[in-house]
């Protein structure tokens, strides 16, 4: 019921940019190659992300807001190999229960878009949209229903750099899908398809670029790629710390602990690292399934982990040749 589904919100939906978390691994989910952000007063207004992904067919759309119904997964098995981002069933029905949720969508089969609109929890009746392909779902009034809540959430200013952190995350994680962020109306971002490197260079900038070095190893099923500041990089207002397994943003203490040691052991560097480094492993060897929120993983040998990203980081940066 409604009160359930706040409540368990409250996890999912701490604030605008964990709404569009959510809504951007969808679209990744659904297979876009493009995907468009518009964000209004921090998003506590209005936040609208645009796919040409697969889309949702008519009979599908009130599923895609139904607690627990997720059509990426079908059995206990598969969560220990999950693919795709989501996996719960649960982000847009909480969404839901906090804004006024709007769902356009167009399926694969379908001769015109169906869109639907939820306020509260409460489902409207599909109707026929416009809408060439792909998805579009919109995000009105963040906590409309739910004022103590709304107290919590910051000038539109902090709650877009918290949005924006979202976007890049998820723009570092796919490089070869294009992105686009707008502010208010005021474009801020505009990330074409693209390599690794490049997609780091478009969202860090040059000064990183310039003075990382860029890293490629892999033994046995472990693979670490991506890019590791020099001390050259004059890290100035913002942290560069992004760290990916299998595709998705991780914030981890072995990890973190693994960097920060190669980069003390080399280059007496004690401040923190700036990197955007991606980890592939066997599905089997990550449990993602630990948190609603995701940034949390479990491995299942954190020490073989810890000296496989110590060893390569500090071999790269003992011998830097960009
Ligand atoms: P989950 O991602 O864990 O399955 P969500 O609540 O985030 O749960 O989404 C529910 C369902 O809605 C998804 O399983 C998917 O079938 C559908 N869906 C949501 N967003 C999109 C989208 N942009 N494109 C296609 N399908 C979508
Ligand atoms: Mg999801």
């Amino acid at each position: 019921d409604l009160l359930v589904s706040q409540i368990a919100a409250g996890e999912v939906v701490e604030r605008p940019a964990s709404a569009l978390k959510e809504i951007l691994e969808n679209s990744v989910d659904a297979g876009a190659s493009e995907i468009a952000v518009h964000i209004f007063q921090g998003g506590t207004k209005l936040v609208r992300v645009s796919d040409n992904g697969a889309g949702i067919s008519r009979d599908d759309l009130p599923l895609a807001l139904a607690r627990h119904a997720t059509s990426k997964i079908d059995s206990l098995e598969d969560l220990q190999k999950v693919a795709s981002l989501g996996f719960r069933g649960e982000a847009l029905a909480s969404i839901a229960s906090v804004s006024r949720l709007r769902l356009a969508s167009r399926g694969a089969e379908q001769k015109h878009a169906w869109r639907i609109e939820a306020e509260g929890g409460r489902l409207s009746e599909p109707e026929p949209a416009a809408l060439a392909k792909g998805t579009t779902v919109e995000m009105h009034n963040l906590y409309f229903n739910t004022p103590a809540r709304r107290k919590f959430l910051k000038t539109d200013g902090t709650e877009f750099s918290h949005c924006e952190e979202a976007f890049r995350r998820i723009a570092l994680s796919r490089p070869d899908i294009a992105f686009t962020l707008q502010h208010n109306g005021t474009a801020r971002h505009h990330l074409r398809a693209a390599d690794t490197r490049r997609r780091i260079a478009a969202i860090l900038g040059d000064e990183f670029s310039q003075t990382s070095i860029f890293i490629d190893e892999q033994a046995a099923d472990l693979r670490l790629w991506g890019s590791a500041a020099l001390p050259a990089y004059s890290r100035s207002s913002r942290d560069a710390q992004y760290f990916f397994v299998n595709g998705r943003f991780v914030r981890d203490k072995v990890i973190a602990h693994a960097l920060r040691e190669a980069y003390r052991d080399v280059l007496h560097l004690d401040r923190h690292p700036a990197f955007v480094l991606f980890l592939e492993m066997n599905a089997g060897s990550v449990d993602v399934n630990v948190h609603p929120t995701k940034t949390e993983v479990r491995f299942r040998d954190p020490r073989a982990l810890h000296q496989f990203i110590f060893h390569t980081i500090d071999k790269a940066l003992a011998s830097p040749q960009s």
